[in-house]
């Protein structure tokens, strides 16, 4: 894989799958800058890969469009930008569902949105969505559904951007090591008594493989997304979960 010449945005990039995407990227050849929240996060991957840190909120529609502007046009754009809480329904709040609902999809929406405005030629937007893009979990259902619109978004907008060199398509991994991750073993620790390898075996039971997905994993399918010969693959989304779902 060459992407030299090709400039890669990556949200999210100071953790987890956003941090391994701007090493994979940067190995491939391309100009990374990251995106987030978090400066020193961000300068830490930065140091790692060389990308080029930027601090933005993506559920801040003026952030993203300054973030855009200070990157400049970007050939691989990824909304990777993502947070899961957890409650059962019946006491999920108004402000758990809009912040589930502005991370994961308005984040997604405003991101592709800003990216695509200023893609030149040749592009790739890629979702980082979830196997909960694709099916229920009990006591995430705002993740669920801002994760199934993440798939129906990237489905739109395959199809407006089919007859341009540009291919629109979402990730849907199990669950990964990252940090969201230890934070779900520590919360169903918290909430249940279980111990660590109980409380992670109930994460990793929901895989047919009976394992975490590596973000190393995810950052090669979205290497391949930027090849020649996915130029077909446009407006799905790919499950990566052990044969989950
Ligand atoms: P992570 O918590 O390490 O990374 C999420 C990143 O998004 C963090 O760096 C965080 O600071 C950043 N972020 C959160 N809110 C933001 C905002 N408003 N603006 C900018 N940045 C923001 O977790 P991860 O596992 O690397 O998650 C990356 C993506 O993968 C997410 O979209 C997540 O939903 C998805 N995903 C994760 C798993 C998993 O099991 N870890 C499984 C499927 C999908």
């Amino acid at each position: 894989m060459n992407l030299a010449g090709k400039r890669a945005l990556i949200t999210g990039g100071g953790s987890g799958i956003g941090a391994d995407l701007a090493r994979g990227f940067a190995e491939a050849g391309a100009a990374v800058v990251i995106a987030g929240r978090r400066l020193d996060a961000l300068e830490a991957v930065a140091r790692k890969t060389g990308a080029h840190a930027v601090q933005a909120d993506v559920t801040d529609e003026q952030s993203v469009s300054r973030l855009f502007m200070e990157a400049g046009p970007c050939d691989i754009v990824i909304a990777n930008a993502g947070a899961a809480e957890s409650a059962p329904f019946a006491r999920t709040s108004l402000t758990q569902w809009h912040a589930m609902l502005g991370v994961n999809l308005t984040g997604t929406f405003l991101t592709f949105r800003e990216g695509l405005k200023q893609m030149q030629g040749w592009g790739r937007l890629i979702a980082i969505a979830s196997i909960a893009g694709l099916r229920g979990y009990p006591y995430v259902a705002p993740y669920v559904a801002a994760k199934h619109g993440v798939v129906g978004l990237t489905k739109a907008v395959a199809l407006e951007v089919a007859q341009r060199e540009i291919t629109v398509n979402a990730i849907c991994p199990g669950y990964v090591a990252t940090e969201m991750t230890d934070r779900s073993v520590a919360h169903i620790r918290a909430k249940t008594g279980m111990n660590q390898a109980q409380a992670l075996g109930a994460l990793t039971k929901t895989s047919p493989q009976n394992r975490l997905i590596e973000p190393a994993e995810i950052t090669s399918l979205a290497l391949w997304l930027c090849s020649a010969d996915a130029r077909g693959m446009n407006g799905q989304a790919l499950s990566l979960a052990g044969g989950e779902g």
